[in-house]
């Protein structure tokens, strides 16, 4: 079953829609041009994980957007009276959008219209070890800083592209991709942030491509290696090229749904997979809230 709450100023908890009924405007930008924003958070036990982080990366998309947003606590409020709808113990997804609103020229809209939406976990998500396909993003590494209306560190509704990218590497057989700059650094997911672990001399690295090549900030990433650091592992952030990821100890896919996701082959080549490596880190996953 899935929960609808839109916020509302003239209601401060939201208001409880009808998912199964149309709600939105044709003339949205949201829908016509996919102007917008979004976030995706697991709720366990009713309690949304890592919110904070999720909510300051929404405020900063927002931003790179110039897109007129609810305030923290109005979001707040409103994942709270659907969590308390969906009344679930089990894994929730907690999805957050915020659309730009009608064409001015038709209706003359300013304020972002701003839904939360909670569904179960989609069945067989997680446990898989992945086929991975390298593919190229089309974009160079420096290309973030130099082109900041390409959005690339923001997490907007634009992802078509990245879903065009899964669907590709599933007619191959493959069951996700990395994406690549046109420079030869590997990137992320078109859903989750890339891991690697190097062994070396008995200490354990944990590495992940550099924000600056133009990724989005993975809020995962960031609370898998604050667990990691304190646990021992030393940090570390790329660039890293495709050879790196074969002379891994290990690559994952990191993301706040599936979670950590074991890597067995890039290119239809097997990396090294850890079996150890991947149990201990998925265990600081899960201890990260
Ligand atoms: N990179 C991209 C492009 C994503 O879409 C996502 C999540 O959907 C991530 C990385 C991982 O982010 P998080 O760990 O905050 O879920």
């Amino acid at each position: 079953m899935t929960v609808l709450v839109f916020l509302d100023p003239a209601m401060p908890d939201g208001r409880i829609a009808d998912a199964s009924q149309p709600q939105l405007k044709v003339t949205d930008t949201g829908i016509t041009r996919g102007d917008g924003i979004f976030e995706t958070m697991l709720a366990v036990n009713g309690a949304p994980r890592k919110l904070q982080a999720h909510l300051a990366r929404l405020a900063s998309s927002a931003e790179a957007l110039a897109l007129n947003v609810p305030a923290s606590d109005a979001w707040e409020r409103a994942i709270g009276t659907a969590l308390q709808e969906a009344d679930d113990d089990g894994d929730l997804v907690v999805k957050l959008v915020a659309i730009r609103g009608v064409e001015e020229s038709v209706e003359g809209g300013t304020e972002a219209t701003a839904w939360v939406q909670v569904s179960p976990v989609p069945k067989g998500l997680r446990g898989k070890r992945l086929a991975v396909l390298l593919l190229d993003r089309g974009y160079d590494s420096t290309a973030a800083q130099r082109a900041p209306w390409l959005l690339i560190g923001a997490k907007t509704l634009s992802y078509a592209v990245n879903m065009a990218a899964l669907r590709y590497a599933k007619s191959q057989g493959a069951d996700d991709v990395i994406f690549t700059s046109s420079d030869g650094k590997v990137l992320e997911g078109p859903t989750s942030t890339v891991l690697i672990a190097r062994v070396i001399d008995g200490v354990k690295h944990l590495i992940t491509p550099q924000l600056e090549s133009g990724i989005l900030a993975g809020t995962s990433q960031s609370a898998l290696f604050a667990a990691a650091r304190d646990a021992g592992w030393e940090l570390g952030y790329g660039p890293l090229i495709p050879a790196d990821l074969f002379a891994s100890d290990g690559v994952w896919l990191i993301s706040s749904v599936r979670l950590l996701a074991e890597v067995a082959s890039l290119d239809g080549k097997p990396v090294t997979m850890s079996p150890d490596l991947t149990a201990e880190l998925s265990a600081l996953v899960e201890s990260v809230s």
